[in-house]
């Protein structure tokens, strides 16, 4: 059997490892549009404190993936899937390939959440997602650094992520103000005593918190950017970064015709309307319509799968008892993360 895994983030290698050990036999491919490797994604907010980061957040390369049997075709976008024919199109460079599943595994995980308002300022802002982003962020850092100044960064989204980064480029010695629609921070994960806490680590840290200061639309000024939020406009940042929550890659299933709510419908095996096709990861949508876009569960949905797919088990998947945690330097929650 040929197994073809879109996606090489936490699902789809995890999977892959899982299935090589446990079904030898079967082939299996990777298509994935990443260059760099196999990366951690969680480290990518506190990529900044950390010199080391661009290394350190490589779990494995791709070869070393290649050499355990698992095929990684690298640098490949799937444009497409004909479920009839089953087959996928990816595109690499210049070149477009046609690949034959019997099994397909969607783990094409999520992007960035952007605001309406903001999608036609495309330029003015970075978001964090990838490794690509955070090179990307690091580069503009090194050039201002270079150039004797500290930067000072605006961060739109006070909710994990956006705490994560701003304490993190707090800690690497920036200048942050962080805007937040909502009066208190974290709000989907903590208690509004934590949120509370929160507050004061990250004002300890320097960072300027503006709180019911939802951002409205970034404006250029000169060399230095600006954010027109409900307390006014404000000048002066050497960049803004969207964090604003995260949006499950479902086009290429919507295009092949599979259901889609917010992200690929699944049900307890993982298996989307197509008995052929599964899906996991941040792009899943489960049977009881939650999303696990944490590693925890997302580690669990591919080892059950891997069991899954090598006729291991025929019991559904059961989402896990897990709680998120925030990585806000110097912050612990007093009572437990909600979810
Ligand atoms: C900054 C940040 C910090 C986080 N911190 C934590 C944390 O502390 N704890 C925690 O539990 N979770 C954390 N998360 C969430 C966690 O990282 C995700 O839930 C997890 O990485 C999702 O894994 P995934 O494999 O489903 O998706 P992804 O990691 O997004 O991987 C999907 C891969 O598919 C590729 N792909 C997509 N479409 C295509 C296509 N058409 N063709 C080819 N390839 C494609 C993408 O390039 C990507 O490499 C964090 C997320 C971010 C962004």
């Amino acid at each position: 059997m040929h197994i073809v895994i879109i996606g090489s983030g936490m699902a789809g290698i995890t999977l892959a490892e899982a299935l090589r050990k446990q079904s030898p036999d079967d082939r299996l491919t990777v298509l994935t549009q990443e260059t760099h490797g196999y990366y951690s994604r969680p480290m990518l907010s506190h990529g900044f404190s950390r010199e080391d980061v661009e290394t350190k957040i490589l779990l494995k390369s791709f070869e070393e993936l290649e050499a355990s049997g698992i095929g990684i075709q690298s640098g490949t976008e799937v444009l497409s899937i004909d479920r009839t024919a089953k087959t996928v199109t990816g595109r690499q460079g210049r070149r477009e390939r046609v690949i034959t599943y019997d099994k397909l595994v969607l783990a094409p995980g999520s992007a960035a959440f952007i605001p309406p308002p903001f999608r036609s300022a495309g330029g003015l802002y970075r978001v964090i997602n990838s490794l690509d982003d955070l090179i990307g962020l690091r580069r503009q850092r090194a050039r201002l650094i270079e150039t004797g100044c500290t930067p000072r960064w605006a961060i739109v989204g006070g909710g994990l992520i956006g705490c994560e980064v701003a304490s993190d480029l707090a800690k690497a010695g920036d200048r942050v103000t962080l805007f937040h629609a909502l009066p208190r921070l974290m709000e989907r994960q903590l208690v509004e005593e934590d949120s509370a806490t929160l507050l004061k680590v990250l004002a300890a840290m320097g960072i300027d918190v503006r709180l019911d200061a939802g951002a409205e639309s970034f404006e250029q000024h000169g060399e230095k950017l600006a954010i027109r939020s409900a307390s006014g406009l404000e000048t002066g940042f050497d960049g803004l970064i969207v964090a604003t929550g995260f949006k499950p890659r479902t086009e290429l299933a919507q295009a092949a015709g599979l259901e889609v709510k917010r992200g690929i419908v699944v049900d307890e095996f993982l298996r989307t309307s197509d008995p052929a096709i599964l899906a996991l990861g941040d792009a899943a949508e489960c049977a009881d319509g939650r999303i696990y876009a944490y590693v925890m569960p997302i580690r669990q949905q591919a080892l059950w799968l891997a069991k899954y797919l090598a006729g291991q088990t025929s019991d559904p998947w059961q989402p896990p008892e897990f709680k998120p945690r925030a990585k806000v330097h110097g912050f612990t929650a007093a009572h437990p993360y909600l979810f």
